[in-house]
């Protein structure tokens, strides 16, 4: 079987190796599709490192081709299926207060990370979740990025009726757009890229605002919300201009998620009395738990959210470089890599 390792920054391998053989409390999954997402961008830039040699790769979807004597499941061989792959311990104070996305093994030594840029794998079977065949594989891959999607929009208490802000209309914008609407949200998105925004509209968004300029993006955001200001904001770029702007527009109860991660440590563009005045929230979200995942699952199979526009190119494994670095470029949505 092929696996694609990154070896060092910027030099990825395709390796032919030993056919992955399943545990006995493992299931055998044939990975179908896998996105690439900004952690595998910076590792492949080397600006995160994890270890080496690393096979990356955690939006996957595929196929079960073998489960272990132990497992206990009702999931059968050659049902389709997606992976969560990240590591729960199941022990820790974060996973048994149903926070598992900050578990505090997931990165413990010894414990694999990632790894679906891979033709197999062997899973855990808490790992493995069971999609219907008319949902096709390419889609399934989104299960993961949906899923932090839907723990965003919970940390936030996003209500029925609410305004949002969703400020960047990248892939991760978007898919918030898209599970906001499904939570009958009014959805204003901002962005400075204007096809972007163009793009956003024509997904749905109820209003989308240019934020190159701070006091007409004000004006039209509040011209937007009834001159009230939004209900919750989510932050999805890491324009360090985007959260000082957002505050300008946010009503009193206001409730904002910094979704986006920075490369450096900017600190919050905001003064203590305003957040005490107004009530606001701030917090962030990271990654998903179980019940975000299997939400997101459920969301997809029963079709409340589609997600085949933000499919922009997909490359086969032996061209995963060049995936990596297309996934880059401004104007793409999902970059996925075709596995097997
Ligand atoms: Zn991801
Ligand atoms: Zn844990």
């Amino acid at each position: 079987m092929k696996s694609a390792y990154l070896v060092e920054p910027r030099r990825m391998e395709i390796r032919e190796e030993a056919m992955v053989v399943p545990k006995a409390n493992e299931i055998l999954v044939k990975i179908a599709y896998c996105g690439i997402c900004t952690l595998e961008q910076r590792l492949y830039f080397g600006d995160r490192k994890i270890y080496y040699p690393i096979i990356p790769g955690h939006e996957a979807s595929g196929e079960i081709i073998e489960i272990g004597k132990e497992v206990m499941t009702s999931h059968q061989v050659g049902d389709h299926v997606v992976l969560d792959l990240v590591n729960r311990c199941h022990t820790c104070p974060a996973c048994l207060s149903g926070n598992s996305n900050l578990c505090e093994n997931r990165f413990k030594k010894g414990q694999r990370v990632l790894g679906a840029f891979s033709e197999y794998m062997a899973v855990r079977p808490d790992q493995v979740y069971v999609v219907p065949k008319d949902l096709p594989l390419d889609e399934a891959a989104f299960a993961e990025p949906l899923s932090c999607c839907i723990r965003s929009l919970k940390k936030v208490n996003l209500q029925l009726g609410d305004t949002l802000l969703i400020s960047g209309a990248g892939t991760m914008g978007l898919l918030h757009l898209k599970v906001a609407m499904a939570m009958g949200a009014k959805v204003i998105v901002s962005d400075i890229n204007a096809k972007r925004l163009e793009n956003a509209l024509a997904l749905g968004a109820d209003a989308v605002v240019d934020a190159t300029d701070q006091k007409q993006f004000v004006e039209q955001v509040l011209a937007n919300s009834n001159g009230k200001g939004v209900d919750c904001c989510i932050i999805t770029t890491p324009s360090k201009s985007a959260a000082e702007s957002a505050f300008m527009v946010m009503a009193s109860n206001g409730r904002l998620n910094i979704y986006t991660s920075y490369n450096d440590k900017p600190i919050l563009p905001m003064d203590m009395n305003t957040i005490h005045r107004n009530e606001y929230m701030v917090t962030g979200s990271e990654g998903r738990s179980e019940i975000d995942f299997y939400q997101s699952v459920r969301t997809l199979s029963n079709r409340k959210v589609h997600v085949a526009e933000l499919v922009s190119k997909i490359y086969p494994l032996e061209e995963i470089s060049a995936a990596v670095e297309a996934a880059l470029v401004g104007d793409l949505y999902r970059v996925l890599v075709k596995v097997g």
